[in-house]
């Protein structure tokens, strides 16, 4: 029997991006998804010295991928979601989806966190999702970690295993992350890797049932595992997707496309309080 506290608070990014209210999912489009049982991340390898080590990096990307994918959908089963993340060589790419250009998916350290309208002076991290507005299909995923540096001294002070006080988990943040770059929006759960909220010394690393059950929406498990994001070589061209693994067809005809910019605001000091989705 569900109470209360097992409302579903899980959300789908979809062709309409916004959520202005990170409690409730957005209002119509259609669901975004990567279109193959997986795809390939890179690690941008310009990560500025003062920040993160590129091997760190790589090591805690690599386990945030390895929970989502150990989520489990059906517990009876023991089955997972039809969908994994695999991160393939490093890759210096430009952020953002370039029609006819080469394109990647990729997380990324940028020395100076932009001022802009789309990166929150406060943001621990965004994440750039571009999908086809035809079919709604992922086309590339960015992600971009507000790290303190040099060079960015109001950046987000990470901490790799929260033993120092007044810091942001690193883990916590790539997981939230890359919810949203397999297709995830904000959860009105508050234990949920998909809240929208990271306070200092919060640490939610492993999906909960509310984002696994999130993600098994989106990739229903399959018996079959037939995708090797490394069939399409390091980078793809134009239309075609990060993984693939038959010639990708004809791209004419998909030219309009649009972003999604999904944030996770970092909270240094200020308390919030929670509400719930009613209903
Ligand atoms: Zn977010």
């Amino acid at each position: 029997m569900l109470g209360p506290s097992e409302a579903l608070g899980w959300c789908r990014t979809t062709t309409m991006p916004e959520q202005p209210d990170p409690l409730v999912c957005p209002a119509g489009g259609s669901p975004v998804a990567w279109p193959y049982g997986c795809a390939a991340l890179h690690l941008d390898p310009r990560v500025p010295s003062g920040t993160i080590p590129l091997e760190t990096l790589r090591q805690l990307t690599g386990a945030a991928m390895e929970r989502w994918a150990s989520a489990v959908c059906d517990p009876l089963r023991g089955t997972h979601p039809g969908f994994r993340l695999q991160l393939l060589g490093d890759l210096a790419a430009p952020l953002g989806y370039f029609e006819g250009g080469v394109n990647a998916s990729t997380v990324s350290i940028p020395s100076r966190w932009v001022r802009d309208a789309f990166h929150a002076p406060d943001a621990a991290a965004l994440t750039v999702v571009t999908f086809a507005s035809d079919n709604a299909d992922i086309l590339d995923t960015d992600v971009e970690l507000n790290v303190r540096g040099p060079d960015n001294p109001r950046g987000v002070s990470f901490t790799l295993d929260l033993a120092g006080p007044n810091r942001t988990d690193l883990q916590t943040t790539l997981s939230h992350e890359l919810g949203h770059v397999q297709g995830l929006a904000h959860s009105a759960e508050e234990s949920a890797v998909m809240w929208s909220l990271v306070r200092q010394n919060d640490q939610r690393r492993t999906p909960t049932e509310d984002d696994a059950r999130g993600l098994c929406a989106v990739y229903p498990p399959t018996g079959v595992s037939t995708c090797d994001p490394g069939l399409r070589g390091l980078s793809f061209h134009g239309k075609g997707v990060g993984c693939h693994a038959a010639p990708a067809g004809p791209v004419s005809g998909r030219g309009a496309w649009a972003l999604a910019l999904l944030g996770l605001a970092c909270l240094r000091a200020r308390r919030v309080r929670a509400r719930r989705v009613s209903g």
